[in-house]
């Protein structure tokens, strides 16, 4: 939880103009089960429940584990109770019904809703195969002095035809330029579609990928306001874009918070051994304090008071 780093002092805004938020909007908490949660899983918490209830919103809790390989049922586990813990009551699912067996709010539970999708985009004409590997990228970036950026993949797959085999990845061309959307807390904003070249929907291991499981999911569930982290600015303009090719006519609202630095600039992460949620509750932590730790360090409050879990919304209210 590290409270001895040093308060950021320059986060930008920090609360959204509340008259931009669309009333009784739809907003989701979407970790992936890949370690424990930690602070900055909690400050992503506190935008979310607070906006919801400052705005009359519902909060749609979703196990992102898309990625098989990386994914655990006790991660599950251990953050279903650390959300129990600090009182943090999704409007739906419930935390029991998670539990409790297969759900439509786990991507892992059934593949059928992703692979419609990209049937879908196979037969709009824009799905290929492609086998070039992490290696092909890196081997195009070395020998170009830049990375891959733009429509396409360094091997030129879309032109190859390749067969639609399960150890192939499946990439989706969405098409270069940009998309632009009014972000609630950085006001216009736009950024380019295929930074990384098009994105995967399927890579080699099988995985349905993040960008397409979450684009699914967001229209599924009917989440029309995401409120998530700025380390994941950069996929919303894909986002956007793959969402209309799965004839979503009206985009989500975004806002992309402020996020927990460590004192040299780089994020949290559950891989490099941030101290997890659970832990900091095992050694006696009341919730209210890790709530309000959160809330201070991206600077919505001036001092890190204890906060209620049922009263996030006044952080933003008025
Ligand atoms: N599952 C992602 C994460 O844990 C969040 C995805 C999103 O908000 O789009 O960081």
């Amino acid at each position: 939880m590290s409270p001895d780093i040093p308060h950021p002092d320059s986060l930008g805004r920090t609360r959204p103009d509340l008259t931009r938020v669309p009333p009784g909007a739809t907003t989701r908490f979407a970790p992936a089960p890949t370690g424990r949660l930690h602070l900055g899983h909690l400050v992503n918490a506190v935008y979310a429940w607070g906006i919801a209830q400052a705005t009359g919103g519902s909060v749609v809790l979703r196990i992102e584990d898309h990625d098989r390989q990386r994914s655990r049922p006790e991660h599950e586990r251990d953050l279903l109770d650390d959300l129990d813990r600090l009182g943090l009551r999704p409007t739906r699912p419930s935390t029991a019904d998670l539990r409790a067996g297969s759900s439509p709010y786990r991507q892992g539970d059934d593949h059928a809703p992703y692979d419609a999708a990209i049937e879908t985009l196979r037969s709009a004409g824009v799905l290929y195969a492609c086998d070039c590997s992490r290696g092909a990228f890196a081997a195009w970036a070395e020998g170009h002095g830049r990375a891959w950026a733009g429509p396409g993949c360094p091997g030129g797959c879309a032109d190859r035809d390749l067969a639609h085999e399960p150890h192939r990845g499946l990439r989706v061309a969405l098409g270069g330029g940009t998309e632009a959307f009014d972000d609630l807390l950085l006001g216009p904003t736009a950024g380019p579609v295929a930074a990384a070249g098009d994105p995967l929907v399927r890579d080699r291991l099988g995985n349905r990928t993040y960008h397409l499981c979450v684009v699914v999911d967001d229209a599924r569930h009917g989440v029309d306001l995401v409120i998530r982290g700025r380390d994941l600015l950069d996929a919303t303009p894909l986002q956007l874009r793959l969402a209309a090719a799965l004839g979503r006519t009206t985009p989500p609202a975004h806002l992309h918070h402020p996020l927990v630095l460590r004192p040299d600039g780089t994020k949290l992460s559950k891989a490099a051994g941030d101290t997890a949620v659970g832990a900091v509750l095992d050694a006696g932590a009341r919730p209210g304090e890790l709530l309000g730790l959160a809330a201070w360090r991206v600077g919505l409050v001036d001092r890190p008071w204890p906060l209620d879990p049922d009263q996030l919304g006044e952080l933003f209210a008025g």
